[in-house]
């Protein structure tokens, strides 16, 4: 589903530039579970930008279904990302003039999807996530845990190819966390592709898969043990 070649990323600093991901080579079949860890700073949630079709300043390849992404411009990416991705950004990244059911709508207004099943899929989302009572808030009225369950609704509410998590569960409760794991393991064995950034032991206990980033490189893959031995 997803080939990187060669990706490098930088940021221009001050004087020069720092390089965040250097020489990353990926390939992430269909049905995968992948969990990237590494020290804060290391590069995992540029890589999930890059990933996420958000972020276009990248050099090097990344194929996704077998569609070359590095040869797009900014509307066919964004249209690629409205038809396959579901995005949890680790600061929910809600919009802030939308209320709740406004926001988890959003993925579905992309779509050609008949009005009546469309508010249907809203209705079952917003009562799967205990979110009934909360549907008519702005992001603004809500906890930090609430927006997060907020921003993952939307991710899945139009069960995406491709599901990409920034710390999903970093503002939840254990109980809350240990939901959304399940969710997403459901997600999975119906097909969804998942990559997920996390610190926690108990979310990388759900993947099939674990990649460690450090300074922009990535060290360890338990999908080809040799990697971490090279470096
Ligand atoms: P991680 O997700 O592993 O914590 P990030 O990908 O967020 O790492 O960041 C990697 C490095 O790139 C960090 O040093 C961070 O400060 C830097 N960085 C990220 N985004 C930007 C940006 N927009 N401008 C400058 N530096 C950035
Ligand atoms: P996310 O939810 O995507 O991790 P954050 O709230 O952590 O978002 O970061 C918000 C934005 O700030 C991101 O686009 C990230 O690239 C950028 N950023 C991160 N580190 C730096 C930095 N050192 N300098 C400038 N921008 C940064």
């Amino acid at each position: 589903m997803i080939e990187l070649k060669n990706i490098e990323r930088s940021y221009k600093t001050g004087a020069g530039q720092t390089w965040v991901l250097r020489r990353i080579g990926l390939t992430i079949q269909e049905g995968e579970f992948v969990t990237i860890m590494g020290p804060s700073g290391a590069g995992k949630s540029s890589l999930l930008n890059v990933l996420a079709l958000l972020d276009d300043q990248w050099l090097g390849e990344y194929w996704f279904k077998d569609q070359p992404v590095h040869k797009m411009n900014r509307k066919q990416r964004a249209e690629l990302a409205k038809k396959n991705v579901g995005m949890v950004f680790q600061s929910y990244h809600l919009l802030d003039d939308l209320t709740v059911q406004e926001n988890i709508d959003l993925p579905l207004s992309y779509k050609d999807i008949p009005r009546a099943e469309r508010q249907g899929l809203v209705a079952d989302t917003l009562d799967h996530f205990q979110i009934v009572g909360k549907k008519d808030l702005y992001p603004s009225q809500l906890s930090g845990g609430q927006q997060q369950l907020v921003g993952i609704a939307r991710a899945v509410i139009h069960k995406p190819a491709l599901l990409l998590a920034d710390e999903p569960t970093g503002n939840l409760h254990s109980t809350q966390a240990k939901e959304i794991m399940e969710l997403f393991r459901e997600l999975n064995q119906q097909g969804t592709t998942i990559i997920q950034v996390t610190h926690s032991e108990l979310n990388a206990s759900y993947g099939n898969r674990i990649i460690e980033v450090r300074d922009g490189w990535m060290v360890k893959d338990t999908a080809h043990p040799e990697l971490g031995a090279e470096v």
